[in-house]
């Protein structure tokens, strides 16, 4: 609302009211057009102009802002940008459902023709050294259509306060459904296997998937072990920060749950740190560097400068495994962690708590598929204290072995 007063000045006689209308008549004429142009303000705003403003005060981490910034600039720009808000309000479930549906289809948003990737028509065209293919389908995952959903959503509301919009559209539109946790960690035996696989090519390597395993830790909280946050003497390691790529390059930041807890390590781990301590510094005397506190533990340089680089663990882990023929991944050694623990009965809450859930939603969230890894793992044990032959008589398929879990 927009409100403005016109004293009548003394003597208050009728000359004096008469000015004071036509003042006040002026202002009113000026008040409209103020009006006018807010109001042509608001309406005239698009989807990007929203964005643009929301993301310029919205405070967020590091890594949410980037991953917001990419799908701003890759899938909302491109499709709604233009958009004026009081269109979109109109709109919202219309045009953002079907999208959800299309990126859940193909994140390359393709028209579901066959065509070929990079394929150009052109007499100097070759297709081996544009590496020309013929393109697949990969979905969205459901998890990054909800992050785009977030976004769409906290900047209407935003919208709202500002009074660009009266209301949030957003609260009209589905997003896909979170994802089932589908975790399938590694069975003891592939376990073991990958570990002295990763021990071979180089002690350091091995170490890192042992601690990842046996802490069941984030990548990036391993990754950012110093050696003040490991005690030896206790034999307890402490997770504190996450090593994350951002744009301004990689930085360390607050575990996500922005609390430091402490996890238990076993005597054999103790050991293998405490080797792995000796080394270092050996290294490190070889360079006349000293050892200290703030020293990484897991370092890819002579001077253990900086940490290693969290995406190429994970690429180096996939590496592994294929050679393996163990068909996992990096994170699941977090499920395995969990898995494990479970199986040995250890209590959830112990679980939750050296898994570093915040809340106990993601435990949940994750207790009946780690359950069920866990019964797996049970029934392939009773099953194989069972006396042999009885099933084969019975006609019935083969008997569950170790692997049947993976
Ligand atoms: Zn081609
Ligand atoms: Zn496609």
């Amino acid at each position: 609302m927009l409100v403005d007063s016109v004293l009548i000045e003394p003597p208050m006689n009728e000359r004096a009211v008469k000015a004071a209308m036509k003042e006040a008549e002026r202002r009113r004429t000026k008040l409209l057009a103020d009006a006018d142009e807010l109001k042509v303000a608001r309406t005239r705003a698009t989807v990007g102009a929203l964005l643009d403003r929301w993301m310029n005060q919205h405070e967020i981490d590091a890594t949410t802002r980037m991953t917001y910034e990419s799908q701003i600039r890759m899938y909302i720009r491109p499709r709604l940008g233009d958009v004026p808000l009081v269109i979109f309000v109109r709109e919202a479930a219309e045009r953002l459902e079907p999208f959800y549906a299309h990126l859940r289809r193909c994140r390359q948003l393709c028209s579901g023709r066959p065509f070929v990737e990079k394929h150009v028509q052109d007499d100097d065209h070759d297709c081996v050294a544009a590496k020309c293919r013929v393109h697949v389908c990969r979905p969205y995952a459901a998890s990054s259509v909800r992050s785009i959903h977030a976004i769409l959503s906290g900047a209407c509301s935003a919208a709202v306060r500002w009074g660009w919009i009266s209301f949030n559209p957003m609260s009209s539109v589905r997003p896909p459904s979170k994802p089932r946790p589908n975790p399938r960690p590694p069975t003891s035996e592939q376990m073991a296997r990958i570990v002295e696989a990763a021990w071979a090519t180089s002690p350091e390597w091995g170490l890192y998937v042992w601690l990842s395993a046996v802490t069941g830790a984030r990548r990036g909280e391993v990754v950012a072990l110093q050696w003040e946050d490991v005690d030896l003497q206790a034999g307890v390691v402490r997770l504190d920060e996450n090593y994350v790529r951002t744009p301004a390059g990689m930085l360390v930041k607050d575990t996500k749950t922005h609390q430091t807890r402490r996890v238990a390590i076993d005597g054999p781990t103790v050991e293998l740190l405490r080797r792995r301590q000796q080394d270092c510094a050996e290294q490190l005397a070889a360079l006349s560097v000293p050892l200290t506190g703030r020293t990484w533990v897991f370092s890819a340089r002579p001077d253990f400068g900086r940490p290693r680089d969290p995406s190429a663990l994970t690429r180096r882990y996939s590496r592994l495994v294929a050679k393996l023929g163990i068909d996992t991944s990096l994170k699941e050694l977090r499920h395995y962690s969990a898995t494990e623990l479970l199986t040995a009965g250890v209590d959830l809450r112990t679980v939750a708590g050296r898994l570093g859930h915040g809340d106990g939603t993601t435990t949940l969230r994750h207790y009946a598929a780690w359950v069920g890894a866990a019964d797996q793992a049970a029934a392939t044990t009773i099953g194989a204290r069972m006396p042999p032959g009885l099933s084969q008589r019975g006609g019935s398929p083969d008997r569950p072995t170790k692997r049947s879990r993976a």
